[in-house]
């Protein structure tokens, strides 16, 4: 039995949070949950952000499921995600983004995995507003260290999981001083990994070719800010937020989480899509080592997505969330 710390967040968080507790439950996927909340909800209620209680209990399981979190814009705390990120070192951001049949989509054949670099670049945290002069900075450190460990990470999966290339995305052409550690260190895992075909692209060109021909992607890597951006043009490749699946993963610890945010805009109305956050548990159960229980799922969430009258309004269906997920259970064999 795998203790699981289980974060269910804010506005659609605990709605699809519920619905892949009631598949694991009915699918008898061996695992338990430890429920510990953050964000908003929690600081309305108790006062704090990032309750102490939390902490103990990731400290101790090493794996979370974790729902979206509210960030205000422009003003306000600090990214929760991200300082989950920073706390416990999980410098991968995985985002796997397939086409699956029953998801409507502009493309066929899409099977990218992005290694996205989860705790440098912008997202340092090293921000100056300097009022006196009326100028912003934020300053987008790229380690050495943090540039091997995510581009290494990136060729041990593609080599692992049978994958034939990998491609670095960059801005060396002006950005020339992090740009040249991250060739550096691609250029480096490339030679540990020589069965791995290997290119790099500038990324504006990147997104062009992501848009015209994505196909021709296999597993890509890329800093913080650009690994951002780039997941989500990947997610609209193959049917939006509201379906694909998202971890942070450190060398001792991995929070597997949702990658759509909180949804204000439906909270409370029991509509909301529960595939993003569900594929993401079927990731955390790959990480786990329960790939039998997690292909399980998989074909059933499969079977109910070929069926739209089965889903969620946002995939063309009238299901509610716990309709969803009751449909999935039925089709689970
Ligand atoms: P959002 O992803 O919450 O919503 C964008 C649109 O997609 C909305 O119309 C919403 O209704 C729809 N949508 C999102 N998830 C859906 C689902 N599962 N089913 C059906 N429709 C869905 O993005 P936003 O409005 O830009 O952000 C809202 C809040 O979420 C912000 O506070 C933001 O900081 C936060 N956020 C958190 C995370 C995270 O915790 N990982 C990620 C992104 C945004």
């Amino acid at each position: 039995m795998h203790t699981i710390t289980l974060i269910p967040g804010d506005g659609i968080g605990p709605e699809i949070t519920r619905a892949v507790q009631d598949i694991f439950a009915a699918a008898q996927v061996p695992v338990q949950w430890e429920e510990q909340n953050a964000g908003q909800t929690t600081f309305d209620q108790s006062g704090e952000l990032l309750p102490q209680a939390l902490f103990d209990s990731l400290e101790k399981n090493r794996v979370a499921l974790k729902g979206p979190i509210t960030t205000p814009v422009g003003k306000g705390f600090r990214s929760i995600n991200v300082s989950l990120r920073q706390k416990y070192d999980l410098y991968q951001n995985l985002r796997p983004a397939k086409t699956t049949e029953g998801i409507s989509s502009r493309y066929s054949g899409i099977d990218i995995v992005l290694f996205r670099e989860n705790t440098e670049g912008l997202y340092a945290g090293l921000e100056l507003w300097d009022e006196h002069h009326g100028i912003g900075d934020s300053i987008a450190r790229v380690s050495v260290a943090g540039a091997r460990k995510i581009c290494r990470a990136a060729f041990a999966y593609a080599a692992k999981h049978g994958r034939k290339k990998v491609t670095l995305a960059h801005k060396a052409n002006i950005l020339k001083v992090p740009g040249k550690i991250m060739l550096d260190a691609a250029a480096e895992a490339a030679r540990e990994f020589p069965q791995i075909q290997y290119e790099d692209k500038i990324i504006d060109n990147m997104c062009m070719q992501l848009v015209t021909k994505p196909e021709q992607f296999d597993v890509i890597v890329t800093t913080n800010l650009f690994g951002d951006i780039l997941s989500d043009l990947c997610a609209g490749l193959v049917g939006g937020l509201g379906v694909v699946s998202g971890a942070n993963i450190g060398d001792d610890m991995a929070i597997f989480e949702a990658v759509h945010g909180s949804a204000p805009d439906i909270a409370g109305k029991g509509i909301a899509n529960p595939t993003a956050l569900l594929r993401s548990a079927l990731l955390m159960l790959e990480h786990l080592g329960e790939k039998e229980a997690a292909t399980r799922i998989e074909n059933a969430l499969n079977e109910t997505l070929r069926h739209k009258e089965q889903c969620t309004g946002d995939l063309g269906g009238a299901a509610s969330t716990q309709q969803f997920a009751q449909n999935v259970i039925n089709n689970l064999k």
